[in-house]
C-alpha cells in the first residue's frame, strides 16, 4: 500500500510549477488530489490527465483562493464530492517585485492577498471539517527563503512568506491537540514560470551562492511535502523546513 492511499488532498495553484510536482507526487503515493487553479483550466486539465494516465486519481477545481468565499467554496465542493479532506497544501503564490520606493499599493495588496490571505482563507475553511472528523490532518504551507532572509525588491513577497511562518506556528499550537499538524516548506530557487523572468546575472549569482551549486527541482520540494503529509511525519508540527540547497544556511 502507498503512503497516502485513501487520503484526500487539496493542492492550491497546482496547474504548473511546484504545485504541479506536489500534486503528482501525492497522487503517486495514492492520494486523491484536487488540482486547484485560478485561471488556466487547460493546464490544470493536463495535470489531471497525466495523473490519471499513471493510474492515479485527480480532479481540477477552479477557485481564486485569495477570495474568502471562493476558498470556502473550494473546500465545500471537495467535502461534498469526497466526504472529507485529509491534506491541505497552500501552494498558490505570486510575485510583483519592485523596490519599496516604487512599489504600488496594488502590488502590495495582490501579493499579500494571493500568498497570505489565501492561507488564512483555506485553513479557516478546512480546520472545522478536519476537527469534526476526528481523524487528524495535515496542513503544509509553501513559503520561501525570501520570507526568512529577506530579498531587496521583495518587501511584499517576503512579508507574505514570513507571515505564513508565524501563521503556521500559531495554527500548529491551536490544532495540535486535534492531531492536525501544520508545517511550512520554504524553497530556495526553483526554475518555474515564477522565476523564469529573472535576469541571467541574478540566476548565475544565486547558483554561486547556493552551497549545492545549482537551483532546485520542483520534485525536490514535492519530496519533502509528501513526507510531511505522510504518517512518517506524525510528530512534526510548527516547523519550517528549508529546501534550498543550503542557500540560507
Ligand atoms: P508558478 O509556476 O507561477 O505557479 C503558480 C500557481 O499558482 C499556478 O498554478 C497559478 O494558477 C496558481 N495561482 C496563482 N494565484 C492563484 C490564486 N489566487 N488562486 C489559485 N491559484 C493561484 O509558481 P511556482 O514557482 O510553482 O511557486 C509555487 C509556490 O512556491 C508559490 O507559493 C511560490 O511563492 C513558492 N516558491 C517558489 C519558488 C521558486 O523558485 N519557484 C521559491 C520559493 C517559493 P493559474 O496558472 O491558473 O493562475
Amino acid at each position: 500500500m502507498n503512503a497516502l492511499t485513501d487520503k484526500i488532498a487539496i493542492v492550491t495553484g497546482a496547474s504548473r510549477g511546484i504545485g504541479r510536482a506536489i500534486a503528482e507526487d501525492l497522487a503517486a503515493e495514492g492520494a486523491t488530489v484536487i488540482i486547484n487553479y485560478r485561471s488556466n483550466a487547460k493546464a490544470a486539465a493536463e495535470v489531471v490527465n497525466g495523473i490519471v494516465e499513471k493510474g492515479g486519481t485527480a480532479v481540477a477545481m477552479q477557485a481564486d483562493v485569495s477570495n474568502f468565499d471562493a476558498a470556502q467554496q473550494l473546500i465545500k465542493n471537495t467535502k461534498t464530492t469526497y466526504g472529507h479532506i485529509d491534506i491541505l497544501i497552500n501552494n498558490a503564490g505570486t510575485t510583483h517585485d519592485s523596490l519599496l520606493l516604487m512599489m504600488k499599493e496594488d502590488a502590495w495588496d495582490n501579493v499579500l492577498d494571493t500568498n497570505l490571505k489565501s492561507v488564512f482563507n483555506c485553513c479557516k475553511a478546512v480546520a472545522r471539517p478536519m476537527i469534526r472528523r476526528k481523524k487528524g490532518g495535515r496542513i503544509i504551507n509553501i513559503s520561501s527563503i525570501s520570507g526568512i532572509v529577506g530579498q531587496a525588491g521583495q518587501t511584499n513577497y517576503a512579508a507574505s512568506k514570513a507571515g505564513m511562518i508565524g501563521f503556521s506556528k500559531s495554527l500548529a499550537k491551536e490544532l495540535g491537540s486535534r492531531n492536525i499538524t501544520v508545517n511550512v516548506v520554504a524553497p530556495g530557487f526553483v526554475l518555474t514560470d515564477l522565476t523564469s523572468e529573472l535576469d541571467d546575472s541574478i540566476v548565475q549569482k544565486l547558483r554561486e551562492l547556493t552551497p549545492l551549486g545549482r537551483w532546485g527541482e520542483a520534485q525536490e520540494i514535492a519530496n519533502v511535502v509528501t513526507f510531511l503529509a505522510s504518517d512518517k511525519a506524525s510528530y512534526i508540527t510548527g516547523q519550517t523546513i528549508q529546501v534550498d540547497g543550503g542557500l540560507a544556511a
